[in-house]
């Protein structure tokens, strides 16, 4: 089905802009499902499609009482602003600050392909912008100073030479099973 690694730094699909979903349908409601488990055996709060290496349109968060499961999601209307240091499973030990919208309104459509309408605030904000950035092949590290970004130079060629390293292999047995 999925091949469900969390793509980290390096990997060329966090940095595509991943594609609006045209038609909810059991593969859909099959990848939520496999984010949720993905982002609860990482420990994580929030997770997008391109992590797991899947050109879409969806993320999910925890809000701390339930799962949101997002797709097509987009922010209609930003308010305030906050900033504080940020992580991602895509770039481990990475922490940047990034200043980030402290309220939103945001639309998408849940599995169901019901509208989902919905104004928050607070970190449960932060996560989605965060995750939403992620569709567009953003970052945290394109917010970072370049006082930070030296501190974190050395951090990031580490798991982009991992990453290299592991595409290197997938590749060599992708070749190996056709011949
Ligand atoms: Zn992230």
């Amino acid at each position: 089905m999925f091949d469900l690694r969390v793509r980290k730094f390096g990997d060329p699909i966090l940095r595509e802009k991943a594609k609006w979903v045209e038609k909810i349908t059991s593969e859909e409601r099959d990848l939520l499902f496999c984010m949720a488990r993905i982002m609860a055996e990482n420990e994580g709060v929030g997770l997008a499609a391109p992590q797991l290496g899947i050109n879409k349109r969806i993320i999910i968060a925890d809000t701390g009482k339930s799962l949101l499961k997002l797709i097509n999601p987009q922010i209609l209307e930003r308010e305030g602003e906050d900033l504080l240091s940020e992580g991602c499973l895509s770039l481990p030990e990475v922490f940047v600050p990034v200043n980030r919208a402290s309220k939103i309104k945001i639309e998408g459509l849940n599995e169901n392909k019901k509208i989902i309408n919905l104004t928050i605030e607070g970190f449960l904000a932060r996560i989605i912008q965060h995750e939403i950035d992620h569709l567009n092949g953003v970052l945290i590290i394109d917010y970072a100073s370049p006082e930070r970004k030296e501190k974190i130079k050395n951090n990031l060629e580490k798991i982009a030479n991992h990453t290299r390293m592991i595409l290197k292999v997938k590749e060599k047995r992708k070749y190996q099973r056709k011949i």
